[in-house]
């Protein structure tokens, strides 16, 4: 049974499209986005539960006007408990000093800035609408603000980049003082103009050149200070987010807005990806989801193990059997964990006293594999 349970909720507006992304926003309304708040509001106040964390994601939260934040973060208020981590995403071209100082009174303690680069040109490429400046300001602001725990999210591979251009960008982000750092190597989604482009303009990157960068950033950020915690994730010792721990040990979460995935206690439902239909349905009080399915739990076992081989300390066997019920090496088909331990992507981990294995965890090489290996635990 899971007892901790997050709640995120989704703003899906954005000023514009970003090229490279498959997350569901619509372009921003002021009048939809004042229909959608209210609708949140409605369902928040339905809820009656203890989250440890919350997380405000998008599309864009930031692009909210300060009176839409104000509402919106008003009505979290009854959920605020001393300690939880608090988090809203911004980014560097909607956010300023007032809509900073709003969200720390309203008890939001943590601030994630899509920053993505610190290059202009790889940012028009990205199809970002800030700049490399803005970017800077945006974090300089956030702790000027009084943010103590700021992470700043980054993408490497963009085509024409190369690792002398990727080292620097890090040695920016480690000496902009942040707390985390997010690295996603970037990925050509289908339905993404990107996508499109690939096909046709673009000089992709080798498949080495993206490894060299991303094993560049797993030797280099830790000796700047920031733990490799998972696959993407990099914190100074403290910061890691919680609210994603919370999804890698695989509990439960709550999720507000279209395309918002619920999950509790083996049962995950998807809202609808439209935001006007969300609305209407939900003042009609039809249901907003349109995919369910309850998990066995033998699949809430396997799942567990994709997730949860992301994170950097890997899977503990005592654990894991504590959470599912079932002993990992059981639930794994015959022959896959030889094969991936043989190739190099799993090594045990070994109790130091006893000598036994007591549990397991990816390589090196296994993180250059990370969705191949979590694949094959499903
Ligand atoms: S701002 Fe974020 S959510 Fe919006 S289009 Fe760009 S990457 Fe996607």
């Amino acid at each position: 049974m899971n007892t901790r349970v997050g709640l995120y909720i989704h703003i899906p507006f954005c000023r514009q499209k970003c090229l490279y992304c498959d997350f569901y926003s619509v372009l921003y309304s002021e009048s939809l986005a004042d229909s959608y708040v209210s609708v949140i509001l409605k369902e928040l106040q339905g809820l009656n539960q203890d989250f440890p964390s919350i997380y405000i994601g998008g599309g864009t939260p930031s692009i909210l006007s300060p009176d839409l934040l104000d509402k919106l973060l008003s009505g979290l208020k009854k959920f605020i408990t001393p300690g939880m981590e608090f988090t809203i995403e911004v980014n560097p071209e909607s956010v300023d000093s007032e809509k900073l100082k709003l969200f720390l009174d309203k008890g939001v303690n943590r601030i994630s800035i899509g920053v993505q680069s610190f290059d202009d040109k790889k940012l028009k490429v990205l199809g970002r609408i800030h700049s490399a400046k803005q970017a800077a300001q945006a974090i300089e602001l956030s702790k000027e603000s009084g943010f103590k725990n700021v992470s700043i999210d980054m993408i490497f591979g963009v085509a024409g980049e190369n690792l002398k251009a990727w080292q620097s960008e890090l040695e920016e982000a480690t000496g902009c003082s942040c707390q985390h750092i997010s690295c996603y190597c970037l990925s050509y989604e289908k339905d993404t103009p990107l996508f499109r482009m690939r096909k046709k303009s673009i000089i992709l990157l080798d498949d080495d050149a993206m490894a060299e960068m991303y094993k560049y950033t797993m030797s280099y950020l830790p000796g700047a200070g920031f733990e490799h915690y998972e696959v993407s994730n990099f914190a100074e010792p403290g910061f890691e987010c919680r609210h994603n721990l919370n999804y890698w040990d695989n509990n439960s979460y709550v999720g507000l807005g279209p395309s918002a995935v619920s999950y509790i206690d083996g049962a995950r439902s998807e809202n609808i990806r439209d935001t006007e239909e969300y609305i209407d349905r939900y003042e009609k009080d039809v249901s907003i989801i349109v995919y369910k399915e309850e998990l066995s739990a033998l699949k809430m076992a396997k799942e567990t193990a994709g997730v949860k081989i992301r994170v950097k300390q890997g899977i503990d066997y005592k654990w894991f059997k504590n959470k599912t019920y079932f002993d990992f090496e059981d639930i794994m088909e015959k022959g896959v964990l030889d094969e991936l331990l043989k190739d190099n992507l799993l090594e045990y981990k070994i109790d130091k006293a006893t000598r036994e294995k007591r549990g397991i965890m990816l390589t090196e090489k296994g993180f250059l594999f990370s969705d191949t290996v979590s694949s094959a635990f499903l």
